[in-house]
């Protein structure tokens, strides 16, 4: 069904239309065109992915779906040959290519990837790049919230331009990079569908940064939490972002280092400059959440007090970068990807440990932070403008705090509540299976919940809770209309992730296990051990 729906979305460009060059002023992106001054809004972003198309036999243009306004999300896939199905995508996948989606303005005001990626599928189609494609399929959807674009004011007085930008939320006032667990809104549920569907190995988002200072232009991240395959994590900490960082430094003039603040998100105090910490390893933010279905994940964070210029080129030029590790590590991405799919599904058979909640701590060796001088004014940080080098611990090591070993499957008993998580694991991509008939006893795990504490306030809108349950070994008959999920499959640890109810941030702290949440009650998410 999905891959039906996807047939309907295409654009009309699928015959060649007059050639243009790299350089044709009706090419050129709104940041370039203004001075870099003013940034796009969707219908010019529409338009000059319709002409980049229109310009080159190897692009197609195809909609991701559609936002809550109904407005499309429009992309641009690169690939010789050209490439405008999910079925042409994996079968470009087949023989070694790699599948790479990167998206701008996921927050409507953070545009440097909206402007910035056009830019580069110019040079990809037109100009130096078009060798990645000997390796790549290049997906790029540079307005991903469309309708937080056109929410246009000066939304982001502190940046360093465009006057005028969108809103950071969708039309529902929603943050969509908080939404990828509960998976409410039409555009995550449509970025989760194009994950199903095409396999992106490698996934880019792109955004600016919120205020802590320092001099890298771009800061990055990616997959994290030790519930993600602990040798992707390990891969890309060590191998992937280093190779990209080298590469980004070498053909700019630019600094790049891990996206964090003095203190993080982590510390209590603000004139802390001893620590540089990262974001909390949940699954709701989109990067994390991709890691956590073994793949390859990128943020991309400019900063936000350089001048829009340099942040628009050096989001290009990491992008850019990034690709060009891609291409240049084809083969390697496929080997470790399909390892992390075949050890999730071997930990599924095998009952491995899942880790369900984690703490953040510092690696054991000190980094050099490039910051400023600052000054305190109103308790808040001010940059002097002269260069400091900070000696800090990074904090961006995460371990596990509580684990479980993981069932062979999770029964979803049949019932209202069932229902909705069935469709929403699904709607994760996961298989499911539905009992027919009612089975004979079974070796289950059952929750007792021990105790459930809601948080202080409302969070995108719900109130988010943390469950304490006790699990304890049964022999259950499991009813007809009971909905299975197998942990033995590529996703099976995501599924782990978004049904134990201990989760930190799984389906249950976002309320969908609320109307099982009384004492001692049992949740009806049973973990099935024989
Ligand atoms: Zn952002």
């Amino acid at each position: 069904v999905a891959l039906a729906a996807w047939a309907g979305v295409l654009g009309g460009c699928g015959t060649p239309g007059p050639r243009v060059n790299a350089d044709d002023p009706s090419l050129a992106s709104v940041a370039e065109r203004s001075n870099y001054t003013q940034t796009a809004r969707h219908a010019e972003v529409v338009a000059l992915l319709d002409r980049l198309a229109a310009a080159s036999p190897l692009a197609r243009r195809v909609d991701m779906g559609h936002t809550t306004e109904g407005r499309a999300i429009p992309m641009i896939v690169m690939a010789d040959p050209p490439v405008a199905t999910p079925e042409e995508a994996r079968q470009a996948a087949s023989p070694g290519k790699v599948v790479v989606l990167a998206i701008g303005n996921i927050h409507a005001g953070e545009v440097d990837g909206k402007e910035a990626l056009p830019m580069l599928a110019r040079e990809i189609l037109l100009g130096d790049q078009r060798g990645l494609l000997k390796d790549l399929v290049v997906v790029f959807a540079p307005i991903y919230n469309a309708d937080g674009n056109e929410r246009v004011g000066n939304n982001r007085p502190t940046q360093n331009g465009p006057a005028l930008t969108g809103i950071r939320e969708n039309a529902n006032g929603r943050d969509l990079n908080r939404d990828f667990i509960k998976l409410e809104e039409a555009e995550t549920t449509a970025l989760v569908g194009f994950m199903n569907a095409w396999d992106p190995q490698v996934f880019i988002d792109c955004h600016i940064t919120n205020g802590s200072l320092h001099r890298y232009l771009i800061s990055y991240a990616g997959p994290k939490g030790p519930a993600t395959d602990a040798e992707l994590v390990r891969f890309c900490r060590e191998e992937m972002f280093p190779a990209i960082a080298r590469d980004f430094e070498a053909s700019t003039p630019w600094k790049t280092f891990w996206y964090g603040s003095f203190g993080g998100v982590f510390s209590e105090d603000p004139r802390d400059r001893s620590t540089w910490g990262t974001f909390p390893a949940e699954g709701r933010f989109g990067t994390t959440y991709a890691g956590l279905r073994n793949r390859l994940s990128i943020l991309v964070e400019s900063y936000t007090y350089a001048p829009y210029k340099d942040r628009v080129l050096g989001t290009r030029a990491y992008v850019l970068a990034a690709l060009r590790w891609a291409a240049g590590n084809a083969r390697g991405v496929h080997a470790l990807l399909r390892g992390a799919d075949a050890r999730a599904i071997e930990a599924g058979r095998t009952g491995a440990p899942v880790a369900l909640r984690s703490k953040v701590g510092p690696f054991p060796e000190p980094v050099t932070i490039l910051g400023f001088e600052e000054e305190f004014k109103d308790g808040r940080p001010v940059s002097t403008g002269r260069t400091k080098d900070y000696t800090c611990a990074l904090w961006d090591r995460f371990e596990a705090t509580h684990s479980i070993n993981r069932p062979r499957a999770y029964a979803i008993l049949p019932g209202p509540v069932g229902e909705k998580l069935a469709a929403k694991v699904r709607q994760h991509g996961l298989r499911t299976t539905v009992l027919s008939a009612a089975s004979g006893p079974r070796g289950v795990e059952v929750h007792r919940v021990r105790a459930m504490e809601p948080a202080s306030r409302a969070f995108q809108g719900h109130v988010l809770v943390k469950i304490d349950t006790e699990a304890t070994k049964s022999q259950r008959a499991l009813p007809a209309g009971t909905v299975l999920v197998a942990t033995d499959q590529p996703l099976g640890t995501l599924a782990a992730y978004l049904l134990e109810p201990m989760c930190e941030d799984g389906l249950g702290t976002w309320n969908a296990y609320d109307p099982w949440l009384k004492l001692d009650g049992e949740i009806g998410v049973w973990r099935v051990i024989e």
